[in-house]
């Protein structure tokens, strides 16, 4: 049975959520740049934001993505989808509800691969919003394909020492430890090559050659650090998972992340559409509203359907976690992470094209929600690497056609068919009445 009722219990939860993300986190949004969403010593945001993290406890929402045994609330991935779209219409909203990636993704690995130790000296303080962390992983000669990456760890002794360049680690300036991929088996076979190391950012070496910003921040203000290690150390005990199953750990934290994320993205076009309807309803141009133009009205019917299916895409991925089936949600996480980025461009464009000058001015969210929605299409695997592994999976169970002609060929079809109904007992031929 297919049921999209959402239970008294969940709505209750969601309509305090929502009035609380309006209310309070919004004007967040409106004040603070994106430098300081995870600057711990940026005092006026804390000011702001401690005080709103500490109510989302009070109402057993913190960590939010996690499980009653990590000390969450335990949300199924279906009701998730509900709470994270409404999230999604902030900057801040992750943050507060200490859900924010990467560190949601990191805290995820650890929990599945880190050792007791790991997890109390990571684990702990990471899940209780104390500190930061990063995942340092795509190189500058190309991130599309990891088993390219060069930065490589060799052991010695009771020691790592890591040395080469990591591109776009987000966040590593505010960040108490990073989890590096690095080479450490360059003879295995290309997926086996790769291991990943807990590196507090406070180890000798660390040298950030600049912090990579988006095209609205000034250069070398950013977020993603551009890095190099330079022979930095850290105790053999900092292995997280295999050596060589660096690839297992990366893909197990990146499939929890992109379908939070595609939640996210639903909120962040729903309020994309949001703008335009109030918009259309607003303006007047040749003696009537803009929404009374037929082009305005099918725009935006469009808009809403690519959104609503978008919503239908990812809650039946969730359902499909829900019921523990990871292996077939594999590939529609892959379809999720796809369509919500193009779902987002395409309607923030829409929103940004009907509210004209101002809608690709400085003065609406709308310019910043398509930069993250362009980011989406790249960061974790940029959509073409998805599509292609969505096709190749989906090919393996295509069989070849029996004959000279695929199997639809409609006169080898009709001439089965006919053969098929002689030989039943009426002896009925379906030309009969027609000859
Ligand atoms: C906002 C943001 C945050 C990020 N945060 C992190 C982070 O915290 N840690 C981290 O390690 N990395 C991070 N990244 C990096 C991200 O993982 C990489 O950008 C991504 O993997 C793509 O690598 P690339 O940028 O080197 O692009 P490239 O690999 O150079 O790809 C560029 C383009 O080439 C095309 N292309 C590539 N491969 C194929 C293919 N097989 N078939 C067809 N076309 C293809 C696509 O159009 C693609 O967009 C982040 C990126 C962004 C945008």
């Amino acid at each position: 049975m297919t049921d999209f009722s959402i239970s008294p219990a969940l709505q209750e939860k969601l309509d305090w959520i929502r009035a609380f993300i309006d209310r309070e986190v919004l004007p967040m949004d409106a004040v603070f740049e994106n430098s300081a969403l995870y600057n711990a010593g940026h005092a006026a945001s804390r000011a702001v934001l401690k005080p709103l993290q500490e109510k989302v406890k009070a109402k057993g929402l913190w960590g939010l993505h996690l499980t009653h045994e990590l000390g969450g609330p335990g949300f199924g991935s279906v009701e998730l989808c509900h709470i994270n779209e409404i999230l999604g219409r902030t900057r801040w909203g992750p943050i507060t509800f200490g859900c924010q990636a990467p560190d949601s993704g990191n805290g995820e690995i650890l929990a599945r691969y880190g050792t007791p130790g790991q997890k109390q000296k990571f684990l702990g303080p990471l899940q209780a919003g104390e500190i930061y962390s990063c995942f340092s992983m795509t190189e500058v000669e190309g991130g599309s394909d990891p088993t390219q990456f060069l930065c490589k760890a060799t052991l010695e002794g009771d020691e790592w020492v890591i040395e080469g360049e990591k591109w776009f680690s987000s966040n590593l300036r505010f960040a108490s430890f990073a989890i590096v991929m690095v080479l450490t088996e360059p003879d295995a076979s290309p997926h086996r090559r790769f291991s990943t190391l807990l590196v507090p950012t406070e180890t000798p070496g660390i040298e950030i050659i600049r912090n990579v910003g988006m095209p609205i921040e000034e250069i070398g203000g950013g977020g993603h650090a551009y890095v190099r290690y330079n022979k930095v150390r850290v105790p053999a005990e900092n292995l997280l998972g295999e050596r060589g199953g660096g690839f297992d750990v990366a893909q197990s934290r990146l499939g929890g992340g992109r379908i939070h994320h595609a939640m996210r993205t639903i909120g962040l076009a729903r309020r994309a559409l949001d703008m335009m309807m109030e918009r259309a309803v607003s303006r007047t141009t040749r003696g009537k509203r803009l929404g009374d133009h037929q082009l305005v009205q099918t725009d935006i019917a469009e808009c809403w359907i690519k959104v609503e299916e978008l919503k239908l895409l990812v809650l039946k991925t969730a359902w499909l976690l829900d019921q523990g089936k990871d292996d077939e949600s594999r590939l529609w996480i892959g379809a999720c992470k796809v369509r919500c980025a193009q779902v987002a461009m395409d309607v923030t464009t829409k929103a940004m094209h009907l509210l004209g000058s101002l809608g690709v001015s400085n003065e609406t969210p709308l310019a910043l929600m398509l930069i993250n929605a362009l980011s989406m299409g790249i960061a974790d695997g940029p959509t073409e690497v998805h599509q292609m592994q969505i096709g190749r999976n989906l090919l393996k169970a295509a069989e070849p056609a029996a004959g000279r002609f695929p199997t639809e060929h409609l006169p080898a079809q009709r001439a089965a068919a006919l053969e098929q109904f002689e030989k039943q007992a009426n002896g009925l031929h379906p030309d009969a009445e027609t000859r």
